[in-house]
């Protein structure tokens, strides 16, 4: 772990980083507020010592700043001072310490308040990895690991809108796969979910990584292509219908299911101002005519003027 120490005076700035180093701390050490304000602009430093009166800016500025700051992570602040009235104490608080000690201190103690400023910040980063994880399980599907549909949609919708202000073209693909009841029937559902991960994966790494790829329903995925008219759209589709159809999903007792998957592709120009329920129909109607045209095909939805 380390620390940054903003301590004018010499002696005790050395006192402290010796003692510091001697508890296993890696050290950063400052002569004023403002130079400790500049590590914390250029290094990720999450547990600060600072004195209170400093050339410069002094301890209490300091606080005031990291606190009035939008950081990622919490700074733990102990303020170790000469300054040891009430008053003085109450007011080191105030502006964002977090813990208050005075000179001249002793190491057991600081020891402890330095484990307890650890414990807090080892909290935020629990809390801070079940939020990462939660935000995960929220946005995509369990059974593919692709994006759910809520967050499919808003990621298209903030595509759409993107490539409308920068005036390029943007497309989406409805991928729905053949006769899935089917396979659902003959195998189980078990190998019908091996086929819904594989195809998953499939469209996956056939797409670009800014392409957006998530499930929309049951046998259905949505992918869309930033940036991408309608002519580029219909050949990447044609390219992920033919690794489909090519794909050998393992069904266990050396059964390998075979499928193949219908596309509907629908372009947004860039002038244009349709909304994503209409851009998302028109895939939809594209899908079903390459359905009704026997399956196994890409088509092209009607175009907007
Ligand atoms: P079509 O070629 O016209 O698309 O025929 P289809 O059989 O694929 O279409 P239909 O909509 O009739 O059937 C879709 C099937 O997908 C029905 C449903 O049980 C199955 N399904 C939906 N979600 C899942 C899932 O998560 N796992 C499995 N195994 N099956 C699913
Ligand atoms: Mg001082
Ligand atoms: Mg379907
Ligand atoms: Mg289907």
């Amino acid at each position: 772990m380390k620390i940054l120490i903003a301590e004018d005076s010499l002696f005790f700035r050395n006192m402290l980083q010796e003692t510091l180093e001697k508890w296993g701390y890696q050290v950063v050490a400052t002569g004023d507020g403002g130079e400790a304000w500049d590590v914390l602009q250029r290094e990720d430093i999450r547990l600060i010592i600072t004195d209170w009166i400093m050339p410069g800016m002094d301890g209490i500025e300091l606080c005031r700043r990291i606190r009035g700051a939008d950081r990622p992570g919490y700074v733990y602040i102990i303020m170790l001072t000469a300054k040891g009235s009430k008053e003085e104490v109450v007011n080191g608080l105030s502006a964002g310490a977090d813990d208050y000690l005075t000179k001249p201190f002793d190491p057991a103690e600081l020891q402890a308040r330095l484990a307890i400023g650890q414990r807090i910040l080892h909290l935020e980063q629990r809390l801070l990895e079940a939020k990462r994880k939660i935000e995960e399980l929220a946005s995509t599907d369990p059974l593919t690991g692709l994006l759910n549909r809520r967050t499919l949609m808003q990621r298209m919708e903030a595509e759409v809108e993107r490539a409308r202000r920068e005036r390029q073209p943007i497309s989406v693909v409805m991928c729905d796969i053949d006769h899935f009841k089917t396979v659902n029937d003959a195998y189980g559902h078990q190998a019908g979910d091996a086929v819904l991960r594989e195809v998953a994966r499939c469209l996956v790494s056939a797409c670009r990584s800014y392409d957006i790829v998530g499930r929309y329903g049951g046998e259905e995925f949505l992918i869309v292509f930033p940036g991408t008219d309608a002519c580029e759209s219909m050949a990447i589709a044609e390219r992920l219908r033919a690794k489909v159809a090519s794909l050998l999903v393992n069904a266990g007792d050396e059964q390998n299911i075979q499928i193949t998957a219908s596309f509907g592709v629908a372009t947004v120009r860039e002038e244009s101002a349709e909304s994503i329920d209409a851009l998302i129909g028109r895939a939809d109607r594209a899908l079903y005519c390459a359905k009704s045209k026997g399956r196994n095909r890409v088509c092209l939805g009607e175009v907007m003027r």
